[in-house]
């Protein structure tokens, strides 16, 4: 495998890098004052970035998913909080349209979410699921024409703006979960902001509440029953998304500290030169390195699937929801793609929280203050051991791969 960057990525970086650098002050400032960064779609738009692996023939960029991993690498260096708006949007939002939805829903809503006019959320967990979304309670029941949709949803990313949603319920009288497209300004939907987080504070979460919310047929993502596969696939694109964006914070963790370390003088010499900060810098960098293999490796697979899923749609006419397990291809393709970005998301996560903390360590004082880059990172970072599967629950997930199904832990 080869993941050397294509002079192709160098360019799409490189203007990625300027929107970052444009609004990295304006970043920095929303986060302390603890508010929605409000250029961030706007500025991304100009260069595409909102439809980064979305195929052209939805107005997307049509990026290879290594690509795109490559631009979270680069925005995760901003800090989480700017890399979680595009897992959400594009990772676990325009990616699942892409990926399950049917032609007519693609052309509806796709495009819009490509130019920034619409913003996508996901939104799976509820107060009393999740780590298990099977045991869900949010419920919907037929009644002809339309699907009416009742439940609570919480802690949704970009939940605040979002105009199109993805949600999950179970049937009222046969109890299958099955996903649905939501517009967010259908009669029955309220949101509320959830305050007081702990980080990730230029990107906002919400409540949804659903009463009696009608989904018009046309809006049930896959075949009925296939919620929980939708997610779980979308889950793959999530945690990819988040084992990317922690390189670029170790990278930024690392460009911290060897600014302070290199300029900072205690006990007669620079911090650089102690030998346990150096301990610090190196264990930052192999956690650069180890985390950038394995999400490389890990998108390599989730191209394949990609890769196979499009081309079983061009020679059979059927869209994703057709495969199953029985496809014996599309099983082995989407077990390795599960597996691998579990490992990476697991990986990078814990080793990107490690090196903001060690970070933070050699800054000292000056590292502990709301302003200080690496505490936010410290901060940012934490939330990504809980969200897109709680690292525990990965743990479990790559455990009985190996172990095999009668040791699932769950
Ligand atoms: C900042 C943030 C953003 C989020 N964004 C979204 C979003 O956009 N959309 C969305 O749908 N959800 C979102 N979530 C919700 C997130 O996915 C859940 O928080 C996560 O799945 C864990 O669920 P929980 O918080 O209910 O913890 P619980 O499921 O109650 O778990 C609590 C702890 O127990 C552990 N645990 C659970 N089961 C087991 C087990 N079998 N064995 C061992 N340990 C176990 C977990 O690992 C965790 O450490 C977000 C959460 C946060 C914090």
């Amino acid at each position: 495998m080869n993941f050397d960057t294509t002079k192709e990525q160098e360019e799409l970086i490189s203007k990625v890098d300027r929107v970052c650098k444009s609004i990295r002050s304006f970043e920095e400032l929303c986060y302390i004052e603890d508010r929605l960064n409000e250029k961030l779609v706007p500025e991304f738009s100009k260069i595409g970035m909102l439809g980064c692996p979305i195929s052209k023939k939805y107005e997307g960029l049509g990026y290879d998913i290594l690509s795109y991993c490559k631009t979270l690498e680069r925005i995760g260096e901003e800090g989480n909080s700017m890399r979680t708006f595009f897992s959400v949007h594009t990772s676990i939002g325009q990616m699942i349209l892409q990926g399950w939805a049917n032609e007519d829903q693609k052309k509806r809503y796709l495009p819009a979410t490509t130019s920034g006019k619409s913003i996508m959320a996901f939104a799976l967990t509820e107060p009393e699921a999740g780590s298990d979304p099977s045991s869900m309670i949010s419920a919907y029941e037929d009644i002809g024409e339309s699907y009416l949709l009742s439940g609570k949803k919480h802690w949704i990313g970009n939940g605040t703006i979002a105009n199109v949603i993805t949600t999950y319920a179970r049937d009222k009288t046969t109890g299958k979960i099955s996903a649905f497209i939501v517009d967010m300004n259908s009669s029955g939907v309220t949101r509320k902001e959830m305050k007081n987080k702990m980080g990730l504070l230029t990107i906002k979460n919400a409540e949804i509440y659903f009463k009696e919310c009608r989904i018009p047929k046309q809006n049930l993502l896959g075949d009925i029953g296939q919620g929980l596969n939708i997610a779980y696939s979308a889950l793959i694109d999530g945690r990819l998304s988040v084992a990317a964006g922690s390189i670029g914070v170790m990278k930024d963790c690392l460009n911290e500290t060897l600014h302070h370390s290199m300029s900072r003088r205690q006990h007669g010499s620079l911090l650089a030169k102690k030998q346990l900060i150096q301990q610090h810098i190196s264990r930052i960098v192999v956690g650069i390195e180890s985390s950038k293999w394995l999400t490389y490796r890990a998108a390599c697979a989730r191209q394949k699937l990609h890769d196979y899923v499009e081309q079983f749609k061009l020679e059979q006419k059927q869209w994703h929801s057709k495969l199953n397990r029985d496809n014996k291809i599309y099983s082995t393709l989407r077990n390795d793609a599960d597996r691998l970005t579990a490992i990476a998301k697991f990986h990078a996560t814990n080793t990107a929280f490690d090196c903001a903390n060690r970070s933070l360590q050699v800054f000292g004082s000056i590292g502990y203050q709301k302003t200080a880059r690496v505490a936010k990172h410290f901060l940012d970072t934490r939330a990504t051991m809980i969200y897109e599967g709680a690292n525990e629950v990965l743990e479990l997930k790559i455990a009985s791969e190996v172990l095999g199904d009668n040791f699932r832990a769950y």
